[in-house]
């Protein structure tokens, strides 16, 4: 049982790995969904933000749990720690690592887990030349946004009805 949960943990490590090697490849494909997604805001609306919630958050758990093991914190901020997702550090730092980071890039409190932030100034080398979204200063986490759909958020974001989204 240990040893499963071992190697599932080592598949996941591995996987946030690949995602981001191909932190490029993967913003842009959320940039033609986030498209998709603000041309579609009129039928989006009419079905109801409030009611498309709770399918999202599943579509979300589902691609986003598997590729970048997302704690789904409603406030998706992978687009700027290439795509290395900050709410699996311990100590949710969204500003930098701490200073425990170990030699090997792995985190002080669980070391068989690499650093999200070693993760994410990796990731953050593959996005273009034009972009230095890792020095974007991120504001602490809203908890009454745990849970809720960050896609949707993005979206009434974007076509701004609802910047907090709550
Ligand atoms: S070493 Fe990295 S992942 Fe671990 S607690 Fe510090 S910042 Fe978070």
């Amino acid at each position: 049982m240990e040893t499963g949960a071992a190697t599932e943990r080592v598949e996941t490590y591995r996987m946030r790995r690949w995602s981001v090697r191909n932190a490029r490849l993967l913003k842009s494909l959320y940039s033609v969904l986030e498209w998709i997604l603000v041309l579609c805001n009129p039928l989006l609306r009419l079905i109801g933000y409030e009611r498309l919630d709770k399918p999202f958050v599943k579509a979300e758990s589902l691609a986003k749990g598997f590729l970048l093991d997302s704690q789904n914190c409603g406030q998706c901020i992978v687009g700027f720690t290439g795509l290395s997702c900050p709410m699996n550090c311990p100590k949710k730092m969204r500003n930098g690592p701490c200073g425990g980071v170990r030699a090997d890039g792995h985190c002080e409190v669980k070391p068989g887990m690499p650093c999200v932030w070693v993760l994410a100034w990796e990731g953050n080398q593959r996005l273009r030349e034009e972009e230095i979204p890792l020095q974007v200063v991120q504001p602490p986490v809203d908890h009454r946004l745990i849970g809720r759909s960050a896609w949707l958020r993005e979206v009434r974001i974007r076509v701004g009805s609802g910047s907090h989204a709550v």
